[in-house]
């Protein structure tokens, strides 16, 4: 009954709809809003519609039902019925709607509510009353019907079913069911051609409409359609897919053949006027049918001149998004179909080169600087063939090859297309870098852009194309793993062709379309208006209508203004290039000459284009080796489109580097930027760095920089970080301006995910308007591609999406600053959850960073000693600064973000190591010159250098022989071993001074041993009590009952192995739950452990040692001694490993007697503190933290420091503090870290806090040992000589670098670098220099002196004293001039 009733109406409304169309439209006279040919989008279809409904109502009487008129305007939507369902299922958009939302909806259509109260009018209501009771009882009941689930959550194909109950599934089954019982007379199952056209419509219920609608048609034709295999049978199967509209495979299917069968001139697309001859048959294909809209023409004759306006109806989008989705998608793909899509129609026409031939040079792998352009360019060439493989890794191989660009392409685009399945470079016949290619998986930079409009005249080219045997990341066997050394790559592609620019366009606008599409969060109007928009671009292609398509794009990207969201994104192009990593520091300058060449091109292309780099290092590099590409890039600098960031050297770890070596980066990376581009960077650019000191934000503003990038803190592992844009204070108060791009990445390809993503991500939404987006594939992928920039400019003004707009990172900030009140706060370090096995990776390398950091230090301070009281060649001290500036610049390389924490392959570890060797040797030899030099080569005497701006009192060890047996020694006061003597010295505050051999202590060391088996050794400051294993028992300080090692363990300076299995990344992680499988090794009866037990190795007066030994695991040793002088507060334990293990970690522990929630780490110029404890999420993801040369856990009163020399891997627990030794990971080098390794440590502990006790000096004093320089002669040359060259009066303040200013020769100047170590307020420290002194100027960490930064003057005969105020870990620069 009711489907009866359902069916009088809907076909009362069809067939007066389609009468109106009929007769109103197309016959009475012309349409008013539309003309055959017109192109018509959905939304005036529905204005169309609306029009049609309004003149329709005209016709009706007063008598007529509102149900007539709203079943006419729901009939006239049969093709928007996704539409309707999309705008009913109300948030949360779950994807099913509720009778009561449909009601409510068709209701207020009408004008009434719910509960029939009067919304509009007293007709409407009356109208309810009188007819829509009954109606609505029809809808309930042809809800119900539809329904297979819950009825309050109808799905989508629920809700068509109930739309178009004759699409319904049973209902379908129902009509073939029928046909087929009616039909196979010979009950074979399936129907033949005459069994087919048997049927006669009087056999057909007058119920079954749609059976009735089906075979009023020319059976014959119907049958060809219907049997879609073609193997002259319908069954039951076909007959289905023929009845179900929203079947695509029958529909595409079917559409393929009619194309086949129409496309009478063979163009592979049917015209309007092919369709009108090919006629009814083609009618009869659903490809072209406009959903319901057509079906109602289906049951009548078709003039020309409806078929024409079919034909140039823009096709409403089918109810399947899914489908016309991937139809979009399909006619991009770079994989499938590119025999009929747009990728396909990239070139038009290719042709091979005309010649093409090759050289390589003998062990170019070794090292491809042997074989530069100049030599290789002008080698005996071979010819080769695509499809040669070259090799192997590393291997450089030089192609010659040969142009004729044919007459015919006049007026094209042509490209050369290149792929070595490897990095490889353009050069120019004339020895000019012209780009870079890549081999990276997305479409990246394959071509170079021959001519943009190709002219005859000069089709000749010739080009050299130097092909770098390594792909974008390496040669290794997996992301991350050790490289083949062996690998062989196949030469792929090398041929012109004429870039088919039209077809490029349209393939970049229907990705746009596709991912808007696909990707709105929201669903909103924006995807579905780029769901049509595309569609009706595909049907515009298909039929050969591409100039329109190109138009229908063109209005979908153009500016709608102000209806982009308020917020804006600055579109960055970068390329982010690791200075090594799992390539040699030497690939790296190749790579930067790709990336930079492929930029510089870009921008001939593309006007709006702005690229950034970092690395000062890299720039050089590119002066250096591609001084044609450096005049290029200058250029563009000037324009302001390729924009130096950062301001360092490189962009450097950012937890090891000292204090010092940070500033150094700055120093010299500014001033090359400087000196070059004639600007310094307004912005610190770091990435993709491990962690960040809480001392960054001031020495940022001690080097005038107040902004901050880098977005890798997203990496966190346990917490999310709060902030995208945000104020970050640093460990003394200052701030700096922070920004993380919210897409978390820094090689986004400015897809629509990429923004969505990033608006989806902010985290400051409100708080700040803009964000930058950095885009560009990063290391060998060559930066910023033409799809990106294609990308941006269509996604600029989208509706719903944020503004995106080219620009430079600094617009982003000055608008962040504005904002600045509006912005978080973060106070202190970065600390990243992740990676924290790089504070202990690659141990070598870290203890030669330490060691050349120092010894930079004090070459700088002895020369800056010398230049003040001597005159010095010029030429020599040139000479001399020469050195110590290249060893700079090697140090900081090394101090890249992959180098330095132990991330990178075994040829950058081996090279790393060969660098910091050279460093050493070089300056080193500086340092005995400038001491030769200062004091002569002496067999005159010996002398003492402290460096460190506080009196010392030591023991040293003079080695026997050499220039030492000239020291006086008193034997009665020394001690003697294998190696030399020990003696007691004293120094004042950084000085030289003659070395005099001193008194024996009152109390001198001793070791005892006791009945226990164990032993004690004892000075002046603490007794330590040592068991046969090596562990710490008791340690007390003298005169005191306290002990510092925790009395229930007794096993501090416990030797622990863990499993170090992380989850990825190899030499970079150390995970949280390797700390469940500890092992103690020094311990009785531990299973494969061999233990040689502690015995006496020294017994005093001035050194005493007791020295144990074990074999553990795959065969590893380590041997150790403990040892304690006459003059120190503190045991050391100096260490040999013999380290073979594989994925484990080494620690040292010791568990104390101290009750503290804090830990205290020394960090650059300061220290910070970190819980002992798990409280929180925060505090457990700080189970791994990074420390410089000391760490200390106090209660009040008292407190144990342990002194590090070259670890930096620590970690606290409860009571217990550890040193992280040795790990062994397996990649990206296979051999990390197996091998010998010395180190030191020390225990310290102390009474009061560890400012008081010295903590602080004793780990500096651990770490610089007096030095001894021979010579004597010439002492008396030092002014202040046998005291203090410089005096600094406040324990707290810190003398940390002297240093010749960096414009020695045209400003006389010596820079003094101080911070406050203690955290504390120290008014007016005096600083006494001993020599002449003309002014005292305050700087920054560029030597620039600030504004009245002229400090007040004391003279006191010979010497010269300043005061100045510090604040808690302030760090203070000054220009002392000279005379
Ligand atoms: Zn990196």
């Amino acid at each position: 009954m009711r489907r009866n009733y359902r069916k009088v109406a809907a076909s009362v409304a069809l067939l007066l709809l389609l009468w109106l169309l009929i007769n109103v439209v197309f016959q009475d006279s012309e349409p008013k809003s539309l003309h055959i040919g017109d192109k018509v989008d959905v939304y005036s279809l529905m204005k169309m519609e609306d029009e049609v409904m309004k003149l329709s109502v005209q016709h009706l009487d007063d008598s007529d039902s509102n149900f007539i008129k709203s079943s006419i305007k729901e009939s006239s939507y049969n093709s928007l019925n996704m539409m309707t369902f999309s705008a009913l299922d109300k948030f949360p958009r779950d994807g099913v709607i509720s009778w009561n939302e449909y009601l409510t909806d068709f209701l207020m259509k009408l004008g009434v509510s719910l509960d029939g109260t009067k919304e509009k009018t007293d007709e409407a209501a009356k109208a309810l009353n009188r007819t829509m009771k009954e109606e609505i009882m029809g809808l309930k009941a042809a809800w119900f019907e539809s329904v297979r689930g819950d009825p309050d959550r109808l799905n989508i194909d629920e809700f068509l079913a109930f739309r178009h109950p004759e699409q319904s599934h049973s209902f379908l089954l129902k009509i073939v069911e029928d046909v087929a019982n009616i039909l196979d007379t010979n009950g074979d199952g399936v129907l033949n051609l005459g069994e087919f056209t048997e049927l006669k419509l009087d056999d057909v219920s007058m119920d079954n409409f749609a059976l009735r609608s089906l075979f009023d048609k020319d059976l014959k034709t119907l049958f060809k359609v219907v049997d879609i295999d073609g193997k002259g049978t319908v069954n039951r199967q076909e007959l289905l897919a023929y009845l179900d509209m929203r079947n695509p495979i029958h529909a595409r299917r079917e559409a393929r053949r009619l194309v086949q069968t129409a496309d009478s001139d063979r163009n592979g697309r049917v015209s309007a006027n092919e369709a009108v001859n090919k006629g009814p048959e083609f009618l009869a294909c659903r490809w072209f049918n406009p959903d319901g809209f057509q079906k109602s023409f289906m049951c009548t004759k078709f003039t020309k001149r409806d078929i024409l306006f079919i034909m140039d109806y823009v096709a409403s989008l089918r109810k399947n998004k899914r489908t016309t989705l991937e139809r979009m998608e399909k006619f991009i793909s770079t994989e499938l179909f590119t025999d009929v899509n747009l990728h396909g129609q990239r070139y038009s026409a290719e042709k091979a080169v005309t010649d093409l031939s090759h050289w390589a040079g003998k062990d170019s792998e070794k090292d491809w600087r042997k074989y530069p352009f100049s030599i290789a360019s002008v080698q005996t060439f071979k010819p080769v063939n695509i499809g040669d493989s070259f090799g192997p890794t590393w291997a450089t191989h030089w192609f010659k090859v040969i142009i004729d660009i044919p007459e015919s392409w006049k007026g094209e685009t042509v490209h050369l297309i290149w792929n070595s399945s490897t990095e490889a470079l353009l050069w120019s016949e004339d020895g000019k870098v012209v780009q870079g290619f890549s081999c990276v998986d997305e479409p990246g930079r394959e071509y170079y852009v021959l001519a943009e409009n190709f002219a005859p005249t000069d089709s000749r080219r010739v080009y050299f194309i130097e092909m770098a045997c390594n792909g974008s990341f390496g040669a290794g066997a997996n992301a991350i793993g050790p490289p083949d050394m062996k690998k062989e790559f196949k030469l792929e592609i090398c041929k012109i062709a004429v870039f088919n620019k039209s077809a490029y366009s349209l393939a970049m606008d229907l990705e746009i379309l596709a991912s808007l599409a696909r990707e709105d969060p929201s669903d909103g109007f924006t995807a579905h208006k780029a769901l049509f928009t595309g569609n009706h671009m595909l049907n515009l292609m298909q039929a050969g209508k591409t100039d329109e398509a190109h138009k229908v794009a063109k209005e979908f990207f153009k500016d709608k203004q102000s209806k982009s969201l308020d917020f804006t994104v600055v579109a960055v192009g970068n390329c982010h290039i690791d200075s090594a990593w799992l390539w040699p520091v030497r690939e790296t300058i190749r790579k930067c000459a790709r990336s930079f060449s492929n930029a510089i091109r870009l921008m001939e292309l593309y006007p709006e284009f702005i690229f950034v780099a970092s690395q000062a290092q890299q720039f050089e590099w590119i002066k250096d080796y591609y001084p044609s590409l450096f005049t290029e890039i200058k250029g563009r600098v000037k324009e302001g489109r390729f924009v130096p960031v950062g301001g360092t050297w490189v962009e450097m770890d950012g937890n090891i580097p000292s204090g010092e070596a940070y500033v150094r980066h700055f120093l010299l990376g500014q001033k090359f930027f400087l000196e070059e581009f004639g600007k310094k960077c307004s912005e610190f650019w770091l990435p993709d760095t491990f962690g960040y000191s809480a001392q960054i934000p001031q020495i940022l503003q001690h080097v005038g920089i107040s902004n901050f990038l880098t977005q890798k803190i997203s990496w966190n592992v346990v917490n999310k970080f709060p902030h995208h844009s945000f104020v970050w204070e640093g460990l003394d108060g200052s701030t700096v301006l922070s920004h993380f791009p919210p897409s978390n990445s820094y090689t986004d390809r400015v897809k629509v995910a990429n923004v969505v993503e990033l608006v989806k991500n902010y985290s400051d939404k409100g708080r700040a308007s803009q964000a930058i987006m950095l885009y560009g594939f990063g290391d060998g992928g060559g930066g910023a591609t033409q799809d990106m920039l294609e990308r941006r400019r269509r996604l600029e003004n989208i509706p719903g999406y944020p503004k995106l707009k080219p620009g430079v990172p600094s617009e982003v900030f000055d608008q962040l600053a504005k904002e600045s009140k509006n912005l978080c706060r973060w106070v202190g370090e970065l600390y990243l959850e992740m990676h924290n096995g790089t504070y202990t990776t690659q141990a070598t390398i870290k203890k030669q960073n330490r060691r050349c950091e120092e010894l930079l230090r004090n070459v700088e301070l002895l020369l800056a000693m010398l230049v003040v009281h001597e005159s010095v060649d010029e030429k020599l001290l040139k000479k001399w600064q020469g050195i110590v500036t290249v060893a700079w610049k090697k140090l900081l390389l090394n101090q890249f973000h992959d180098i330095l924490p132990g991330s990178s392959i075994e040829m950058v570890n081996v090279d790393a190591r060969e660098a910091f060797e050279e460093i050493s040797n070089n300056v080193g030899k500086v340092f005995q010159e400038i001491s030769e030099r200062f004091f002569g080569t002496g067999r005159d005497g010996n002398l003492l250098l402290n460096t460190l701006a506080w009196k010392r009192r030591n023991v040293v060890k003079i080695p026997r022989g050499g220039n030492t047996r000239h020291v006086n020694v008193n034997e009665q006061s020394a001690q003697q071993d294998d190696q030399g003597t020990f003696i007691v010295v004293e120094a004042p505050q950084m000085s030289v001074v003659q070395l005099l051999q001193q008194p024996m202590p009152e109390i001198s060391v001793k070791t005892e041993k006791l009945q226990n088996g164990n032993f004690v050794l004892s000075n002046a400051f603490l007794r330590a009590e040592i068991d046969t294993y090596g562990r710490i028992t008791s340690t007390k300080l003298s005169g005191s009952s306290k002990d510092a090692i925790c009395q229930e363990s007794k096993l501090a300076n416990s030797i622990c192995i863990y499993d170090d299995i992380p989850l990825f990344w190899d030499a970079w992680d150390v995970m949280d739950y390797h700390l469940e499988t500890r092992k103690i090794l020094n311990a009785p009866n531990v299973e494969g452990v061999k233990m040689k037990p502690a015995r006496i190795l020294q017994n005093g007066p001035l050194v005493s040692a007791v020295e144990w030994e074990m074999s553990f695991g795959n065969g590893s040793k380590l041997s150790q001694r403990i040892i304690l002088d006459a003059e120190s507060p503190y045991l050391i334990f100096e260490t040999n490993v013999d380290w073979k293990e594989s994925h484990k970690i080494l620690k040292a522990e010791f568990p104390l007697n101290v009750l503290a929630r804090n830990a205290t780490y020394e960090i650059q110029y300061g220290h910070v503190e970190r819980p002992t404890h798990a409280n929180t999420s925060w505090d457990w993801a700080k189970y791994e933290v990074v420390g410089h040369r000391w760490a200390d856990m106090s209660e009040c009163g008292f407190g144990v420091s342990l002194l590090s020399e070259c670890k930096y891997g620590w970690s606290s627990d409860g009571n217990k503090l550890s040193l992280s030794l040795l790990r062994a990971p397996k990649s990206p080098d296979a051999n990390a870290d197996i091998g010998a390794h010395a180190f030191k440590y020390a225990l310290m502990p102390h009474a009061g806090t560890f400012q008081s006790a010295n903590v602080i000096q004793r780990a500096h004093e651990f770490n610089q040992p007096l030095k001894i320089l021979h010579g004597a002669a010439r002492l008396g040359k030092l002014a202040g000589a046998e005291s203090s060259w410089i005096e600094v009066d406040q324990r707290a303040v810190i003398l940390d670098a002297v240093k010749l200013s960096d414009n020695f020769k045209t400003h006389r100047a010596v820079v003094l670098r101080f911070y406050e170590s203690f955290g504390s307020h120290v008014p007016l420290t005096n600083v006494t220099l001993h020599f002449p002194v003309k002014a005292v100027t305050a700087c920054n960490g560029l030597e620039e002196p600030l504004k009245s930064g002229g400090l007040k003057l004391n003279s006191h005969g010979a010497s010269t004293s300043f005061a100045v105020d510090f604040k808690p870990f302030q760090i203070q620069s000054f220009l002392v001039e000279l005379f």
